[in-house]
């Protein structure tokens, strides 16, 4: 069974990749909160799965969702 992401780690992911100041698309503000834990985009016929750690503006909601494999990988 593989490592939940946790929000340490995405937090860590986030600051390495994270280039462009930060501006929430909706709202302007730089204001984001990591959720912590995955979640999960199934597809219709529910034979494929996508793990997703969410990334929410505190100040409107608009949510980012990170590929949980790409914050698990080691660093590059
Ligand atoms: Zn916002």
């Amino acid at each position: 069974m593989k490592t939940p992401v946790s929000k340490t780690r995405l937090r860590a992911h986030l600051k390495k990749k994270w280039k462009k100041g930060g501006s929430c698309a909706v709202c302007g503000e730089n204001a984001w909160e990591v959720v912590g834990g995955e979640f999960a985009l199934i597809n219709e016929s529910a034979a494929e799965r996508l793990s997703l750690s969410p990334v929410v503006c505190a100040n409107c909601g608009n949510t980012l969702l990170i590929a949980s494999q790409f914050v698990l990988q080691p660093s590059r």
